[in-house]
């Protein structure tokens, strides 16, 4: 029997009551498909932590999580713990740490959720979105001179290498080719002549080994009026950092909110562990009642499936959080239902269906 070990980081907030129910799911398929299992070991890492012990997680914490297969991650951050440390002494620490270069962010419109295009006809809002995740405009590089004077400038440095740019690129053209689809290319090369030129040339370079690929190629002025305006034009999308944290919250809203936006984090080599998690934060307003939407995090397992080989039961969760949303029995209160986070999780057992 094949063994797939998870480290579970509930985190903070409302991390822990979904991520419960994603876990659920996960032991669940495992049993209707009995040839795998998972073993979760848990990592009280996060705020409360960070309270205690002035660090948000063990100081090994990634030579721990390192044996893992995949990491699985609530949500982390509270009000009184600055996000530069929230964010940065975790999430950023294990996405830098394992070379998570690959954000996937699916964005479906799945029946049940009401289409906030009334121009559109919903199955065009159907795309998979990959960002680069360790470069580019969030790398961290620029400077501050000449502060409080009159002439204070801050320099905000992009930094794009060509072992950052190829690789990305050529994930995603791994992925068009693999579910036989176009890819778009969101870039601003007329405004950026360093930068964004750079990639557009290695998106051109890395296009003629991909023959099979349709291509496109917008300006992200461009696509985010596309996007609102003709969605259908997107399915495999690949674009950088800062566009691609931004994009992805437009596709968010475009697919449901946040209740139902997941997003994984890779290490395609699988060097290191990739981490799953919703990519909601910790909702302190809505904490500790049990009412948290969990359909995110379960959207999430489905990735983690997905990356295990798993495409099938992928899918079949994807079908089984879109039946729930259809019957609309067992809801949370974000989609007007009355239900609870576990009420929710349970229907979405119920509604999953064995393949073999
Ligand atoms: P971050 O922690 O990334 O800064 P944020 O504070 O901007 O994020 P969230 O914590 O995600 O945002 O919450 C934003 C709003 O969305 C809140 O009102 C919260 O209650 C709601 N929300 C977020 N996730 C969920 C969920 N899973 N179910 C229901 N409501 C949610
Ligand atoms: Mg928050």
């Amino acid at each position: 029997m094949k063994v797939h070990k998870i480290a579970v980081i509930p985190g903070d907030g409302i991390g822990p009551e979904v991520i419960d129910e994603g876990v659920k799911v996960l032991q669940r398929i495992a049993e209707l498909d009995g040839s795998f299992t998972f073993e979760f070991d848990y990592f009280p890492w996060g705020c409360e932590y960070y309270a205690k012990n002035g660090k948000m997680m063990d100081d090994n914490g990634l030579d721990i999580l390192k044996n893992y297969d995949a990491i699985y991650l609530g949500a982390v951050g509270f009000p009184g713990v600055p996000d530069h440390i929230s964010l940065w002494d975790l999430l950023l620490k294990i996405r830098k740490g394992f070379d998570q270069y690959v954000n996937l962010r699916p964005i479906k419109l799945l029946n049940g959720i009401p289409n906030a295009l009334s121009n559109v006809p919903r199955e065009n809002i159907d795309m998979l979105f990959i960002r680069e995740n360790t470069e580019g405009e969030y790398a961290g590089a620029g400077d501050w001179l000449n502060k409080g004077r009159e002439d204070e400038i801050a320099l905000q440095t992009g930094v794009f290498t060509r072992k950052g740019v190829e690789r990305i690129i050529r994930y995603a053209f791994e992925e068009a080719r693999k579910q036989g689809k176009s890819l778009t290319s969101i870039s601003k090369g007329n405004a950026m002549q360093y930068s964004m030129v750079f990639w557009d040339q290695i998106f051109e370079e890395v296009a003629n080994e991909y023959p099979d690929v349709k291509i496109d190629s917008y300006l992200v002025d461009a696509a985010s009026m596309l996007l609102i305006k003709d969605p259908k034009r997107f399915e495999i999308v690949v674009t950088t950092n800062l566009f691609g944290d931004i994009l992805t919250d437009l596709g968010a809203a475009l697919a449901g909110g946040l209740g139902l936006a997941a997003g994984a984090n890779v290490n395609p080599e699988k060097t290191f562990p990739s981490m799953f998690e919703p990519i909601h934060g910790s909702a302190p307003d809505i904490a500790g009642q049990g009412i948290a939407n969990p359909m995110a995090t379960v959207w999430s397992a489905s990735q983690i499936l997905d990356f295990f080989g798993y495409e099938q039961w992928g899918n079949q969760v994807i079908q089984a959080i879109e039946k729930t949303l259809v019957d609309k029995k067992v809801l949370t209160p974000d989609l007007e239902g009355s239900s609870t986070t576990a009420d929710v999780g349970d229907e979405i057992i119920n509604n999953l269906v064995k393949i073999k």
